[in-house]
């Protein structure tokens, strides 16, 4: 069967397309967007209400479905009904379930409710320890064969850094950078050695360099182009110290937001 949507406004921005458009559904596969498409007798057409945005499905990845447990407040199958009513095709659900979604069978109970509700696809995301506890580590391994996509205790940071780590290793991700992180640009703009680069001054540099490094000064790019004429290494060092005060700069700022009180 076939579907023509008319009106509305089409998001699409694989296509770099925001505006209005008509979509042609063919079965269950988009046949054509364009402007005023021919109908045929076989086509129903739907006329979507001005105002409403026609996108592809939305993802939320942090979602509470409740279930099981909490039953009186949402259900899966009213979680992803309501997903759905909002444009959302795809949820992750969080582990803070009653029991919590620590065990594969917790994971598989989810994945199964999901199947029999028909709504939003269900991605359910494992508590990353035991009871939400943050002192022994979930069953990661087993969860992840039951189809998690993910681990996290929800609104409870781990303050364990040895349970982390373990964690990480679970996905192959032990050897991942945990401390502070933070990028800048330089550059040299008219002979003059640069910090922090805007976009017209990015499009007219000489030398165009980008940095990252870590909280304590470490590299973790570094990344320069002459644009026209090469440069030498003085001006290399000269760069990188700009970058690494930069850097710095940032560092404090990062520290002082996080430092500062919640308002
Ligand atoms: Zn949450």
């Amino acid at each position: 069967m076939k579907r023509l949507l008319r009106g509305g406004r089409l998001v699409d921005p694989i296509n770099s397309r925001d505006g209005a458009f008509d979509l042609l559904i063919d079965g269950d596969r988009i046949a054509r967007v364009g402007r005023d498409l021919p109908v045929d007798a076989a086509t129903q057409v739907v006329d979507v209400p001005s105002g409403f945005v026609i996108s592809p499905g939305l993802i939320d990845i942090h979602v509470h479905l409740r279930e099981p447990g909490q039953e009186h407040k949402e259900t899966i199958a009213t979680g992803v009904a309501a997903a759905l009513a909002g444009g959302f095709t795809s949820v992750a659900c969080m582990a803070n379930t009653e029991p919590p979604n620590d065990s594969a069978a917790v994971t598989q109970y989810i994945i199964d409710r999901a199947r029999i509700a028909q709504g939003a696809r269900v991605y359910p995301i494992g508590a990353l320890s035991l009871g939400l506890k943050g002192e022994r580590l979930a069953e990661i391994g087993e969860m992840h064969r039951a189809g998690i996509v993910a681990v996290s205790d929800d609104g409870r940071a781990v303050m364990d850094a040895g349970l982390m780590r373990r964690a990480l290793d679970h996905f192959g991700l032990g050897k991942a950078l945990t401390g502070e992180v933070a990028a800048v640009s330089v550059g040299v703009v008219d002979g003059a050695s640069l910090l922090d680069l805007d976009y017209e001054e990015d499009s007219t540099a000489e030398v165009d360099v980008n940095v990252v490094m870590t909280g304590d000064g470490r590299f973790v790019e570094v990344q320069s182009t002459a644009e026209r004429v090469p440069f030498d290494r003085a001006r290399l060092d000269d760069l990188l110290d700009l970058a690494a005060a930069g850097i710095d700069d940032l560092r404090r700022y990062q520290d002082d937001a996080i430092a500062a009180p919640r308002g």
